[in-house]
């Protein structure tokens, strides 16, 4: 009897071992330990033995019982354990999986542009200025030179809001302002970037641009003056070998007036596609500010002179990425601004 109690606890032992569920612990201990388990119905049989052999088969087999529930509960604990770990482990999040990816914004290349321009005057001493979008036909035309029935305002096409009140159709309007504030202070030394409006939509126009318009006015500002400082912006624009050239042309606002061309920095001179076998890319107009504008601001052109330029920014973003379609600025498609 006693071995046959050895038997059922090694037995039982051997099954703890292999039992890897709660359920499977749960069938061990009713089949050896229940009320109608091996180990019981052994003892059961106890009222069979002398009184001699009692007392010792009633130690065996309460050692007996005492190790399978011993067993068991290491057992129970060893498998809530494993449980717990299997569980961990399903929700472990792998941090070495590629993550979703989200896409950085970045400047829109009129931006970048207009930065890159602002960028340069600063460091050649010009401060920036800026003034209303929606402007008096004063400061846009009639304080520029363009009274109401000059021929030049047919130059613009422009929006107007009332026959006193538009949409400017150039940055000019702001040197007209700075002027009208700082008189009779001298120098004025400034750019005016800004958005401008006109009736155009083409490739090349857009109802809505962006102009960067530059003024100087101090004693003995001269036509050299200009000239040197636009030959240094475009060499740190558009490269260093880059040449500049000057053709004669005519704004009301200026006097005498040039357009700016700068050698094509493409194919540097011999001619191509971008520069349309010429040579050359018009990039800005420029000119004396001419003395009548000088007067209506108040200042005296006997003694000051000065210079003005402007340059529309998409047409400069357009030759720095060759993009040959100025709509493609406006889209506001990714894949295509992603590329700067
Ligand atoms: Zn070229």
């Amino acid at each position: 009897m006693e071995q046959k109690l050895r038997n059922l606890s090694q037995e039982a032992l051997t099954a703890l071992g292999a039992a890897h569920t709660p359920e499977e612990l749960n069938d061990i201990r009713v089949k050896y330990l229940g009320k109608k388990g091996e180990v019981t119905q052994v003892l059961r049989g106890m009222g069979a033995l002398s009184a001699e052999e009692r007392p010792k088969l009633g130690q065996v087999a309460n050692e007996v019982r005492v190790a399978i529930e011993k067993a068991l509960e290491e057992r129970n604990n060893r498998v809530k354990e494993a449980q717990k770990e299997k569980m961990l482990a399903a929700e472990t999040i792998d941090i070495t999986l590629p993550g979703n990816r989200f896409g950085l914004g970045r400047l829109h290349p009129l931006t970048q542009v207009m930065q890159e321009i602002e960028n340069i005057f600063m460091g050649l001493g010009f401060k920036i200025a800026e003034g209303p979008e929606i402007e008096l036909d004063y400061y846009n035309f009639e304080a520029l030179n363009l009274p109401k029935d000059h021929p030049a305002r047919d130059m613009q096409d422009t929006f107007f809001i009332n026959p006193e009140v538009l949409l400017r159709t150039h940055t000019s309007p702001v040197q007209a302002r700075t002027m009208e504030k700082m008189v009779p202070q001298v120098p004025i030394k400034i750019i005016c970037p800004g958005r401008v409006y006109r009736r155009d939509d083409d490739a090349t126009h857009s109802p809505m641009f962006h102009q960067v318009e530059g003024l100087v006015v101090d004693k003995h500002i001269t036509f050299a003056d200009l000239k040197g400082i636009l030959a240094t912006f475009a060499k740190q624009m558009f490269g260093p070998e880059t040449k500049t050239r000057l053709r004669p042309s005519y704004f009301p606002f200026t006097e005498p007036s040039a357009e700016v061309d700068i050698s094509c920095f493409n194919c540097k001179g011999s001619g191509c596609r971008v520069c349309k076998g010429s040579g050359w890319l018009e990039i800005l107009g420029s000119g004396m500010v001419h003395p009548r504008v000088l007067e209506m601001s108040g200042y005296n052109p006997e003694e000051v002179t000065g210079f003005a330029f402007g340059m529309g920014v998409e047409r400069i973003a357009m030759l720095k990425y060759g993009i040959d379609d100025l709509r493609l600025l406006f889209d506001n498609d990714l894949r295509f601004l992603a590329q700067f």
